[in-house]
């Protein structure tokens, strides 16, 4: 059969990250597993983070930390988006800890402890400039001085999350700090969680009690223009199908958006734009034959993509280009698309055959 690309994850990488990621730390370091661990497979992912000792899990959704909370019986799980509506009984019977973000959820999950004649544990999110979700300062206020809102509920965490954290020079990173020094003067005393990956590097001001890295899990930088400190752990290889001659003046593609200005030999290869192989990419992106780069050429289709080998001879069918790898790093491929190394790996498709290595 004609073979596929191929998808290998690296979970000993993963591990050797968190690792360095707590290392480093005196509180502890949670695991941000949301969008199917970023994409690369939430629950080998978790199975091999809990197995190196993480017992913090973040993810978006409810059903997310449903699939999850099998594989990590005695570790922290909770769902960052907030409790929906008629969903607490779910939460509490799934032993998932919701991120509440508003006093309506607060309601709703205290009322939930109420019925069960028990506290729940949860997590309260506020919110210190995002204005995404999460309390603002007047609902802070509001239970300082209602207290009883709170009744069941045990605070695990109060945690807040950066807007800038990428951007050492940002101002809004102090004044995120300080709103969320003032949140938690104001509320019940419980452990603090604060800093996402690049969060991590920025400083004593935004250590906390639990940090939430994702991205520099998967081997993201987490320090954009300084080298990265993370190992990379995703490899993808597509495989060449047809090397064609084309004459200078031919286009490649559709829509003619590359034209060859010499005479060219073209790679095709079977990942396409349905493979999460962004079309953004087109005439723009760079893939890696022998640690030797090729340029994308052309417009992504949604099986196919191509690129100029003209100046490599050993490229041909049967051969393999790397798209993703050591040579080429997931932060790189986001430049050539004009996006973030979080979109290209959360837009791997499900075509790739998917190898993970020290499961
Ligand atoms: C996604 C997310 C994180 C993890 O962020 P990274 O930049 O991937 O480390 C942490 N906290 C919250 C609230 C998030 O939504």
């Amino acid at each position: 059969m004609q073979p596929g690309a191929v998808l290998e994850i690296d979970l000993g990488d993963v591990a050797a990250n968190w690792r360095a990621l707590a290392s480093e730390q005196d509180g502890a370091v949670a695991a941000v597993v949301k969008a199917d661990g970023y994409g690369l497979g939430a629950l080998p992912v978790a199975r091999r983070l809990y197995r190196e000792g993480c017992r913090h899990f973040f993810t978006a959704h409810l059903a997310e930390a449903v699939a999850i909370r099998p594989e990590v019986p005695k570790a922290m799980v909770a769902a960052l988006n907030g409790l929906w509506p008629g969903d607490a009984a779910l939460y509490a019977e799934h032993d998932v800890r919701p991120v509440l973000g508003s006093l309506g959820e607060i309601e709703d999950w205290s009322a939930e402890a109420q019925r069960r004649g028990r506290r729940l544990d949860a997590l309260l999110h506020v919110d210190t400039g995002m204005n995404r979700l999460g309390l603002g300062a007047a609902e802070v206020e509001r239970l300082e001085r209602e207290p009883e809102r709170l009744r069941g509920i045990v605070l695990d965490y109060v945690m807040t999350h950066l807007v800038s954290a990428e951007e050492p020079a940002a101002e809004l990173n102090a004044v995120q700090a300080r709103r969320f020094a003032w949140a938690c003067a104001r509320l019940p005393p419980a452990r603090r969680s604060f800093a996402n990956s690049s969060g991590m590097f920025l400083g004593a001001a935004f250590a906390s009690d639990l940090a939430r890295p994702g991205a520099a899990l998967y081997g993201i930088n987490p320090v954009p223009g300084r080298p990265n400190p993370m190992r990379p752990c995703v490899r993808l290889r597509a495989p060449v199908l047809q090397v064609r001659e084309v004459a200078a003046g031919e286009s490649v593609g559709y829509n003619g958006a590359w034209v060859a200005g010499r005479a060219s030999r073209i790679a095709t290869v079977s990942v396409g734009y349905a493979d999460g192989w962004l079309r953004s990419l087109s005439n723009a992106g760079q893939a890696r034959f022998d640690g030797a780069p090729v340029a994308l050429v052309g417009r992504v289709s949604m099986d196919l993509s191509t690129y100029d080998v003209t100046d490599l001879p050993g490229v041909a069918p049967g051969g393999w280009l790397e798209l993703i790898g050591p040579d080429m790093p997931v932060d790189n491929v986001a430049a050539g698309a004009g996006t973030n190394g979080y979109e290209v790996l959360t837009s791997l498709g499900r075509r790739y055959e998917r190898v993970y290595i020290g499961a």
